[in-house]
């Protein structure tokens, strides 16, 4: 016991190189400094996004600094505080947060954006607001991705980057809440703002595209068709409330056609949880015009997306989505008491529970579309 104040050394995935294999490592994380905490990772979700950095580095995503240990939808329980933190105590259970909510910036300030700057580009970066990184390995500092990496038995965030959450949460459900399942589940009911009796269309069934599935459903959606080009993702988007199942490939006209056939002139609500910028346009033209709202929730920083202006002058709105809109410190925590009080779905998106030296496997599955989330317990 009495790790306060000293280096913890543990395990954690470290990605030396873009595209390579995750290696388990001993690592190094350094007491929090003056307004950060360190936190034990209980559990981790896998998302693409963590894939995408690693395997998309320099093509569709920014290339981050390297060595770097990913991870960014993990929970856990605070260790030790560092100076001037006074909202967090040992034991507290914790959400890190890839975007924070600082309370005092422009974004934090205004009711109309979740988008909180306090120390973006050195999270980008892989750094704390200091610029180094709290984790080293075989003497080399190792980026901390997002300002979390919670593929790591421990890990330091910023105090803003942070939120405490219900003593009785399950850790190894609720991190789920840190990205994929808050991010769909938000992009519909806080940014689409999915109305009761409304046709949906959500592309990609993945967990980002399954909470978007619930947040239609929840907000009242008469159908939700849901478009993967893996028809095996078609039996869970059913229990989740997806009423139509559409496979693009099974079409030889483009699948915006034949949503248009289905709908009698396209949804009111399109979401496109791919990242593919081709989707973005059929999610786009798949909208009807006059009031159709597409919201683009899947990633990518470098690709373009083709559109025809006159989609747009037709009265559709595209919009795009970071972290579903949720001011995350103030919101996280509610989300969590919604899942505890049975009105969120968390355990339903888990395929897969496995141990941190399973961490590349667990990519395997993701990328060949065998899982909807991989849970890494610690
Ligand atoms: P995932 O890989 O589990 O799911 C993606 C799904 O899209 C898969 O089921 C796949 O079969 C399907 N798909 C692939 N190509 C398709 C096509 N052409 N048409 C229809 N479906 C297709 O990924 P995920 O973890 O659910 O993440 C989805 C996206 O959301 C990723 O791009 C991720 O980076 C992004 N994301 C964005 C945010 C945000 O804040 N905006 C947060 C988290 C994740
Ligand atoms: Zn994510
Ligand atoms: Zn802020």
């Amino acid at each position: 016991m009495g790790t306060e104040g000293k280096v913890i050394r543990c395990r954690a995935a470290v990605a030396w190189e873009a595209g390579q294999a995750l290696v388990v490592e001993e690592v190094e994380v350094a007491p929090p400094k003056a307004h950060e905490v360190r936190v034990k990772i209980a559990a981790s979700g896998v998302c693409h996004t963590d894939w995408a950095y690693l395997h998309g580095a320099g093509r569709g995503m920014e290339l981050r600094p390297f060595p770097l240990v990913l991870g960014h939808e993990g929970a856990g329980v605070v260790e030790s505080v560092g100076a001037g933190v006074t909202k967090f105590s040992p034991g507290d259970k914790v959400i890190p947060l890839f975007l924070p909510q600082c309370g005092e910036c422009e974004c934090c300030l205004s009711a109309k954006t979740n988008l909180c700057k306090a120390n973006w580009s050195k999270t980008q970066q892989g750094v704390l607001a200091d610029g180094t990184s709290r984790i080293t390995c075989r003497g080399q500092q190792v980026f901390q991705f997002l300002g979390v990496s919670s593929f790591s038995e421990y890990t330091v965030a910023l105090e803003t980057n942070l939120t405490k959450i219900h003593p009785d949460a399950p850790l190894e459900r609720v991190c789920l809440l840190g990205c994929g399942v808050a991010t769909g589940y938000g992009a519909a009911v806080n940014v689409a703002k999915v109305e009761p009796g409304s046709v949906c269309v959500v592309f990609g069934l993945g967990a980002v595209g399954l909470a978007a599935v619930m947040g239609c459903v929840s907000a009242g959606a008469a159908r939700v068709i849901g478009v993967d080009v893996n028809p095996d993702k078609f039996a869970k988007a059913r229990e989740f409330g997806v009423t139509e199942c559409v496979n693009p490939r099974d079409h030889s006209c483009p699948v915006q056609e034949v949503l248009a056939q289905m709908t009698g002139g396209g949804a009111d609500y399109s979401l496109e949880c791919v990242g593919d910028v081709e989707v973005m346009r059929s999610a786009l033209e798949s909208c009807r015009s006059a009031w159709g709202v597409c919201v683009i929730v899947g990633w990518t920083e470098l690709e373009e997306m083709r559109l025809r202006p006159f989609h747009l002058l037709m009265g559709r709105t595209l919009k795009g989505t970071y972290f579903g809109g949720w001011k995350s410190v103030r919101d996280v925590p509610r989300l969590v008491d919604q899942h505890l009080s049975g009105r969120l779905k968390l355990e339903e998106f888990v395929t897969h529970t496995l141990t941190l030296d399973q961490v590349n496997h667990a990519f395997q599955l993701l990328a060949g579309g065998q899982s909807i989330r991989s849970i890494i317990t610690m």
